[in-house]
């Protein structure tokens, strides 16, 4: 039975990290037919907050990426010292009183014969009673597993054959006390107790997994199997990290990225399916997803493609859809029409980007006159507005449609004239050098509005 988790720290927005550990967990979990686990790893009382816990289970059905069962460490302690208890009552464990300057002292002196420093094993032959009679004074203590010399080795799904030198490690601290596990302590328990087949997390990982495999030794556990995900990378090819705020989800979603595409995105972050397709719907990802195809290098974040996957998922929106959408960025009193929705579809990277590229519809800027001369120079530039004017009059308003206004005015303008003509004509409804084209201008605008605009723009050739 495959039985997957994702187990987050709530000390931050949930990032896009985050969701790439999230969907390979999923994807793998729906492909084999197993079962998707969320436990959230609240034990870290100072830097845990609720509202951290609420951004992930938002983000996660925001996402679409809802856990079949969910946990959270800090209603499991109970768990944690039971097996604490276990491993101190078969001597695997035991209760280190060092204080810390002794330990300072301690990797001085060795750091100082040249050597790497590592517990000296100084109360792992304490007398099992005494220590028990010291704690229960209330001495300070930590409880610090033995750890055997000798090699640890396992086969990373994706990096192969991983090998450490437990020698190096010393008897490593696994909690503060009977009521305080470390994370690597608590991580293994939980991963025992709930059956976990798989564990698929980040490469900074990596380093906690020999200690783990150790405490797995320790409790005669079969440890699951590890896969660590590549680093993400900026396009610098510097880490990529969840202290910048630009990686919180919930930031992509405010400005307008669509859900869908954040995880089609996602999905590619080190991961290359066989073909050459790019775009995939949910179905096809959970088909072609294999995790024997994630890369060991880091995966560079190209937003540029994210705004290209996102603008194939904007194209597939219905106008309705997309109209429901725009609304929620724009001010209440612009009543935006179809035509302006379908001349600003393709040009929008993310939904947030709408009123800035809407602007031209609701506000005419203010524009220097030598603005609507083609090329700098004024060829006429008056007297074509006035004959453009002239046939926009012509066309009823019922037929003020793209195709309809686009044909109009094509037929009016000269072959060999077009910049003396449109350029003049986009500038005086637009007040501005970039815009959608004259005609998609028009039909958004409307035949009052646009006739007004090119009033103005004569007027400034008057003056
Ligand atoms: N709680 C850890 C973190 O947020 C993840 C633990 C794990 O996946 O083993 O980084």
């Amino acid at each position: 039975m495959i039985r997957v988790r994702m187990a987050p720290s709530p000390t931050g927005y949930f990032h896009i990290g985050s969701v790439r550990t999230t969907l390979y967990n999923w994807l793998f979990a729906k492909k084999n037919k197993g079962v998707f686990i969320l436990r959230i790893e609240d034990t870290d009382k100072e830097r845990n907050r609720k509202e951290f816990e609420e951004d992930i289970l938002k983000n996660l059905e925001i996402l679409d990426l809802k856990p079949d069962e969910l946990y959270r460490q800090s209603e499991r302690t109970d768990f944690y010292t039971d097996h604490l208890q276990k491993l101190i009552k078969e001597d695997r464990a035991y209760y280190c009183f060092c204080t810390k300057e002794e330990l300072e002292a301690e990797k001085k002196a060795m750091e100082e014969k040249g050597m790497a420093p590592k517990y000296s094993g100084k109360c792992a032959s304490l007398d099992k009673e005494e220590a028990e009679k010291r704690v229960k004074a209330g001495e300070a203590y930590v409880i610090r597993l033995r750890v055997p010399e000798g090699k640890i080795s396992f086969t990373d799904m994706i990096r192969g054959e991983v090998e450490f030198d437990a020698g190096l490690m010393g008897d490593m601290i696994i909690a503060r006390n009977l009521k305080e596990p470390l994370y690597n302590f608590s991580v293994v328990i939980d991963d025992i107790l709930m059956k976990i087949s798989h564990v698929i997390r980040g490469e900074e990982h990596l380093p906690n997994t020999p200690k783990q495999l150790v405490i797995y030794n320790a409790l005669n556990a079969k440890p699951p199997l590890f896969a660590h995900l590549p680093l993400l990378l900026n396009k610098d090819r510097s880490k990529m990290s969840k202290r910048y705020g630009d990686v919180a989800v919930k930031d992509y979603l405010e400005r307008g990225y669509l859900p869908e595409a954040l995880i089609n995105f996602v999905a590619l972050l080190g991961w290359h399916p066989q073909g050459n397709q790019e775009i995939f719907s949910r179905e096809e990802l959970i088909n072609e997803f294999d995790i024997s195809r994630v890369q060991k290098a880091g995966a560079v974040f190209d937003i540029e493609k994210l705004n290209w996957i996102n603008r194939q998922y904007i194209a597939g929106l219905s106008e309705e859809d997309l109209t429901a959408k725009i609304e929620k960025y724009i001010p209440e009193e612009w009543k935006i029409n179809q035509a302006m929705v379908r001349a600003i579809k393709p040009r929008l990277d993310k939904i947030g980007d709408v009123k800035e590229l809407l602007m031209v519809y609701f506000k005419l800027p203010e524009y220097d006159r030598n603005l609507l001369f083609w090329k700098g120079e004024d060829r006429d530039t008056k007297n074509i507005l006035e004959k453009l004017s002239a046939e926009i009059k012509n066309i009823e308003d019922k037929e003020f449609d793209l195709e309809n206004v686009t044909d109009k005015i094509t037929a009016l303008v000269p072959d060999d004239k077009k910049g003396d003509y449109l350029w003049p004509l986009r500038v005086s409804l637009s007040g501005s050098k970039t815009s959608p084209t004259p005609f998609e201008l028009l039909s958004g605008l409307g035949k009052e509005e646009s006739l007004r605009r090119i009033q103005i723009a004569v007027g400034k050739l008057n003056g």
